[in-house]
């Protein structure tokens, strides 16, 4: 594999730097940068033992500090779920004709056990080219640099053309917890209209040693829904067992999700993955599959070999895979109930209603039924993969990154964006920052960012909001 690497030279304020070594002098914007990034990642918003409106309300006085009237900020949050608040704030525009855009940012984070860490969880630490911390990955680096960018450009005087707002809420970790950006989006979609947004999801991959290898702007992301799949039965007594019996019906059922694979799909975005990540590849039997597949969708044999990789095999089509089970009363009993929940991951655009009929069809038993259990996200359409979004983004990361490759990519997780899509706002995941492949650990133990690449996605993100809100869209 090829990978494009990213010097110092030639970027000022790092050439001194020797490779990994303490971080460079910081300059006055970045120490202060730093502090509010810290304090966002020492204030604990996971759902068992944070308050995200303790956060909110820390994040409220430093705009106020900046110079943004009372007027100019939304506070946000229902009575049951008082510390999952949030905040919306708004820098005007002076242009009649440009609509808004929207920063988006979740300030929860994954709960975190000190026991389990090697270091405090809630103390942010620098090491090693590394800030650690809950949530200095997943997603207080661009919290805090969509945060700074705001303070600065009310401090600046700065006047977009755009309307820009900057919405964080919370709620993005926890199926089960009070969504804010699904709340808003229901309840306050005046407050947060836009032309289009931009959230977590994109970014970069490094070469595992600290160095971006490639930039990635995310653009659109699949549905998460769940099926229960059931099968019911008289029951009776075990000792005199027949063929007919829940526990076998569903396990055929099961058997026959397993076996099926949903059609493969493409859209712009995963076209335009696989045609330049597999130009990137230089020339392996993966990265030939990926260009073939990206020009001829039916061409099976590539198909058969990106299949063999989990990930790229997710993102071509529909996915279902069962995770929960359940059935039966007792030992020496027939089973009266068999269930299984299906979690589906869906296509952008695919309703859960054609999934579910596919499951059916699939499942080909009028003994089993199959119902949508609940979905996280609402129906989408995918956001377009737009030149003008695109276009200002390649130039910078060819201005911070030269000669690392900016691809698009769909996830097949799911962000919060999904429900700005469903009320028409398409969201995208700009390039800035970077993380390892390993995923730094966000969900996980011992969390972290790369220092240069929070730096330079600070810098490269705050350019490129003043570039679409100055009006290239
Ligand atoms: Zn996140």
């Amino acid at each position: 594999m090829t990978i494009a690497r990213w010097g110092f030279a030639g970027l000022a304020t790092m050439a001194a730097a020797p490779l990994m070594a303490q971080t460079p002098a910081l300059r006055p914007d970045q120490v202060r940068f730093r502090a509010l990034y810290q304090e966002m990642v020492e204030t604990d918003t996971s759902i068992t033992s944070g308050s995200c409106t303790a956060l909110a309300d820390k994040i409220e006085g430093h705009l106020k500090t900046a110079g943004y009237t009372a007027e100019q900020i939304t506070r946000f949050s229902v009575p049951d779920h008082p510390k999952e608040g949030g905040l919306v704030v708004i820098l005007p525009g002076t242009s009649k004709t440009l609509k808004p855009m929207l920063l988006l940012g979740h300030l929860d984070v994954v709960v975190a056990k000190r026991e389990d860490w090697q270091r405090d969880p809630y103390k942010m630490v620098e090491e090693n080219g590394y800030f650690y911390g809950r949530g200095t990955s997943d997603m207080k680096a661009m919290d805090a640099i969509w945060l700074d960018a705001m303070m600065r450009f009310k401090e600046q005087g700065y006047k977009p053309k755009r309307t820009i707002k900057l919405a964080f809420t919370c709620g993005e970790e926890t199926s089960w917890a009070f969504n804010g950006t699904q709340w808003l989006a229901k309840n306050k979609p005046d407050l947060i209209a836009a032309e289009f947004a931009l959230n977590e999801g994109g970014g970069g991959r490094s070469d595992g040693h600290g160095k971006i290898a490639v930039a990635n702007m995310h653009v659109g992301e699949k549905n998460a829904v769940n099926y229960r799949i059931e099968a019911t039965n008289p029951g009776g007594h075990s000792s005199a067992p027949v063929r007919e019996n829940a526990i076998y019906e569903l396990a055929d059922a099961i058997a026959k999700v397993r076996d099926y694979d949903f059609p493969l799909m493409l859209n712009d975005t995963t076209k335009a993955y696989f045609s330049k990540a597999g130009a990137a590849r230089g020339g392996d039997e993966l990265g030939k599959a990926m260009i073939a597949i990206a020009a001829n969708p039916q061409d099976k044999t590539a198909e058969a070999i990106l299949n063999r990789d989990k990930g790229y095999h997710s993102m071509l089509r529909t996915t279902c895979v069962a995770t929960l089970l359940d059935g039966g009363h007792a030992n020496n009993a027939l089973p009266q109930r068999a269930g299984a929940n299906i979690n589906c991951r869906i296509f952008p655009g695919v309703s859960p209603d054609e999934v579910r009929q596919t499951l059916i069809k699939v499942i080909a038993d009028p003994k089993m039924t199959v119902s949508k259990a609940e979905t996280r996200g609402p129906v989408a359409a995918p956001p377009p993969l737009d030149p003008k979004i695109t276009g200002p983004a390649e130039k910078l990361v060819s201005k911070y990154y030269p000669g690392v490759p900016l691809i698009p990519t769909m996830s097949t997780g799911a962000t919060d964006g999904i429900f700005l899509e469903a009320i028409g706002i398409p969201s995208y995941g700009p390039p800035g920052t970077y993380g390892d492949p390993d995923g730094n650990g966000s969900h996980g133990l011992n969390e972290r960012a790369i220092v240069k690449a929070v730096y330079t996605g600070r810098d490269l993100l705050t350019e490129l909001v003043k570039v679409y809100a100055d009006g290239s869209k």
